[in-house]
């Protein structure tokens, strides 16, 4: 069978990332932001190894990456990213998987309908798997911005979106921390969950515990709505139990005043690597003067993705919901 671009593509950065890392004695995602830099600079980084260089110099020469659309980029570097995540990386760390980005992507651009200019933050950015993934699908995105604490992804996160083409904004920053950045009027993120080590930093938070750490999770929440202008729409990728955790009540109440319920999904097991990593996706839209809650919200136990019969009939039943929920 013939290879797609995407598999040619992941080949060639698979390859030279590999000769990296043999040499450098680097890890593959080390490596792997070597061989996007060098091919978005399309030259080699000054202190290359002589031996190392000539090797290089052959892959470069054969790797055209505008050739390739958007997309391809994206899936091709997503592959490389997950191949140097396997078994390395923590599991609150990983990224976005890419049904999970499509899904997100499609409820983007059903809440922004009509909206012109949005303006796009994710305060966990991560590689930027999902935050690229969305702007794919938005047709009318503005100003976006990114923030990540791990030095390592956000430097694939930066070199990814140059790869696409994509002009983002990147802090390199604990999101728990303030920003300096306008309100915007979409939050996309996939939340890190666990608990927030900074006690000090969660006092700033409603959402804080009343006793020992606070869920990382929460103070992510209110820290997104802190950056959303009134009647913006925030999309999260949250942990299935987060509405059923010890300290769900306070979350509970903080969102019945601040914000509306927009719609909840429940994304398939399928789409994860056990029960317990099962996420949902929880669409909230910041209250302000002119904002009224929905009538009924969205609520969706979305089929395995493989299921297309079963995908079909509940994007047609969303479809149907959004016409008749949010005015399109
Ligand atoms: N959407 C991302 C992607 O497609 O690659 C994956 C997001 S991952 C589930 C959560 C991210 O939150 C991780 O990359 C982690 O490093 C980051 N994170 C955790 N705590 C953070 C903090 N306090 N400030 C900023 N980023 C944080």
């Amino acid at each position: 069978m013939e290879k797609t671009d995407v598999e040619l593509l992941f080949e060639q950065i698979d390859n030279t990332t590999e000769n990296i890392q043999q040499y450098k004695n680097e890890t593959y995602l080390d490596s792997l932001a070597i061989t996007l830099e060098m091919i978005f600079d399309q030259q080699l980084p000054e202190t290359t190894e002589p031996e190392l260089k000539e090797k290089l110099q052959r892959d470069i020469g054969q790797l055209e990456v505008s050739a390739y659309g958007t997309t391809e980029i994206r899936k091709a570097v997503q592959l490389a990213m997950l191949k140097g995540m396997k078994g390395a990386t923590q599991q609150q760390h990983l990224m976005t998987p890419e049904t999970v980005a499509l899904f997100v992507g499609y409820l983007a651009d059903k809440v922004t309908a009509g909206q012109k200019n949005i303006r796009i933050f994710d305060p966990a950015s991560g590689t930027a798997n999902l935050l690229t993934a969305v702007l794919g699908q938005l047709e009318n995105a503005g100003t976006v911005s990114a923030s990540e604490v791990d030095p390592t992804l956000i430097k694939l996160a930066v070199l990814n979106a140059n790869l696409q083409q994509q002009e983002i904004e990147f802090f390199h920053q604990d999101s728990l921390r303030p920003f300096l950045l306008d309100p915007v009027d979409l939050v996309v993120s996939d939340l890190p969950v666990g608990y927030y080590p900074d006690d000090i930093r969660a006092n700033d938070f409603e959402l804080k515990a009343d006793e020992g750490l606070s869920y990382s999770h929460h103070l992510f929440i209110e820290q997104s709505m802190n950056y959303t202008a009134p009647g913006g729409y925030l999309i999260f990728v949250i942990p299935e139990f987060l509405f059923d955790s010890d300290q769900s009540d306070k979350l509970h109440a903080y969102l019945q005043e601040n914000a509306h319920i927009v719609g909840v999904l429940q994304l398939p097991e399928t789409a994860f690597k056990s029960e317990k990593n099962r996420k949902s996706i929880l669409i909230l839209q910041k209250q302000g003067p002119e904002t009224e809650a929905v009538k009924q919200p969205l609520l969706v136990q979305v089929p395995s993705f493989k299921d297309t019969k079963a995908m079909d009939d509940i994007l047609a039943q969303m479809n149907a919901w959004f016409a008749e929920n949010m005015n399109q």
